[in-house]
């Protein structure tokens, strides 16, 4: 099998042994109405209004779309504008908690009979997948085409975010439960659970557990980036190929992320919508790195107090990983449901980029054989026709490009500007 090019990070996974804590409720969530990849969703709920956890706060009618329900009991203050660090905007929706946290009466156990009425309450729970992407997962499972193998991602291939890991060494009965029902409710054959080898307590506990179990295989993947990405995870645990211009479900395959799995078992037992989510917290400007459970909403500043952040002190944030993950422009944007980790830097500077040097060093590490430089050109010259060329649509924003530049060139945030200038089909 031909081996992706991949690279090799320091692991960083500081808070691998850190026990998720749940943080104390904060004086105020600010739950956006688009945290997913889709249509963002339409507030039901109006100032003064009162609501409860669990109760749905946002609909949209569009199919590529879920619902947002409220982490908080308490009072509506307001009902305003966000702009996510992708810059989408949407309504917000700021709730005043009452310190009570009653739960909704329309939080009940989903009655699942078939394939249809899964997928429906798969919906109705708001899951996107929890890795960062946010694709509605309700829409992966609809998909017409004959699906034989799960691929569950428990790679976490990013330095640093322990938050999967933590859901796989806390709660593994209910990965494998999650895996269970959703091969049973979708007629899958085969499931791959992938991690990465620098997890072994996960992978010894995963494969005791599945000892018994020959429709389960736990697939012990090299520790190296960007080993979670997609197409990267399909081909290194099922050796498929997905070809530009299809779908994973093309070559019969689904993936989801390990936490998203486990958390569609506890939605089938309690039926509590997606409403907390467990972020690492770290960096040199973290006093105490942790794993900590946020009702979504909570503003990042309550998380970086909690957590004994040096706030005067710190020069960067990001929300996500050092690879993937985006700066944050202000402290007091809420934590959303792709919110997997939250690093603090006071070390940081900023690198000063040069003129490539034609290195290739951008073209040997990138998985999918794109040519960074080659784009990074086509872009500065707006040459439509060329970025085309060169397929800077199939760039997937793993960033080692970037890593791997010595003239520090921020090659992925360039293919994503090249990106939009593309046409949209
Ligand atoms: S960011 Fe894009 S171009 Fe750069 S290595 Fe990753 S996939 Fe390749
Ligand atoms: S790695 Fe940087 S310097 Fe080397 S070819 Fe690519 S863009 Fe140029």
């Amino acid at each position: 099998m031909k081996k992706l090019n991949v690279i090799k990070l320091k692991h960083r996974k500081n808070t691998e042994n850190s026990a998720t804590v749940s943080l104390p409720l904060p004086a105020e969530v600010t739950i956006p109405m688009s945290m997913h990849m889709g249509a963002p969703c339409t507030p039901l709920v109006k100032v003064g209004d009162i609501v409860k956890v669990g109760q749905k706060i946002g609909e949209s009618d569009a199919a590529f779309s879920v619902p947002v329900h409220s982490s908080v009991s308490g009072t509506v203050k307001a009902v305003g504008e966000y702009r996510s660090v992708m810059g989408a905007v949407s309504k917000t929706i700021v709730i005043e908690p009452d310190g009570r946290q009653e739960v909704s009466e329309e939080v009940k156990p989903p009655i699942i009979t078939d394939k249809e009425s899964f997928i429906r309450a798969v919906r109705e729970s708001g899951s996107c997948g929890l890795g960062g992407a946010g694709f509605p997962t309700h829409i992966k499972m609809s998909t017409k085409s004959e699906i034989d193998t799960l691929v569950v991602n428990g790679a976490e291939c990013e330095p640093y975010i322990t938050a999967d890991y933590r859901e796989m060494i806390e709660r593994p009965d209910d990965v494998i439960g999650g895996i269970n029902m959703v091969k049973d409710m979708l007629g899958i054959k085969h499931t791959k659970l992938a991690i990465e080898a620098n997890k072994p307590e996960a992978i010894r506990n995963f494969t005791e557990l599945a000892a018994n179990d020959d429709t389960i295989d736990i697939v012990t993947l090299p520790s190296a980036y960007p080993q979670g990405a997609e197409k990267v995870i399909i081909y290194n645990s099922t050796g498929r190929i997905v070809n530009e211009g299809t779908l994973p479900a093309d070559v019969g395959v689904i993936v989801m992320n390990v936490s998203t799995v486990a958390f569609l078992y506890r939605y089938s037992k309690d039926g509590m919508p997606l409403v907390t989510r467990r972020l690492t917290v770290d960096g040199d400007a973290v006093g105490e790195p942790k794993n900590v459970l946020a009702p979504i909403g909570t503003h990042f500043r309550d998380v970086m107090e909690f957590c004994k952040v040096d706030i005067e002190a710190v020069k960067k944030v990001i929300a996500g990983g050092p690879m993937m993950g985006m700066s944050i422009p202000d402290i007091d944007m809420p934590v959303v449901k792709t919110s997997n980790a939250l690093l603090a830097f006071k070390s940081y500077e900023a690198r000063k980029a040069t003129s490539c040097i034609r290195c290739g060093r951008c073209v040997k590490v990138c998985p999918l054989g794109l040519m960074p430089a080659e784009i990074d050109k086509a872009y500065r010259i707006k040459d439509i026709e060329d970025l085309k060329r060169l397929k800077v649509n199939l760039c997937m924003n793993c960033g080692s490009c970037t890593y791997a530049c010595p003239a520090n060139r921020n090659l992925a945030e360039t293919n994503q500007l090249a990106k939009a200038l593309l046409p949209r089909k």
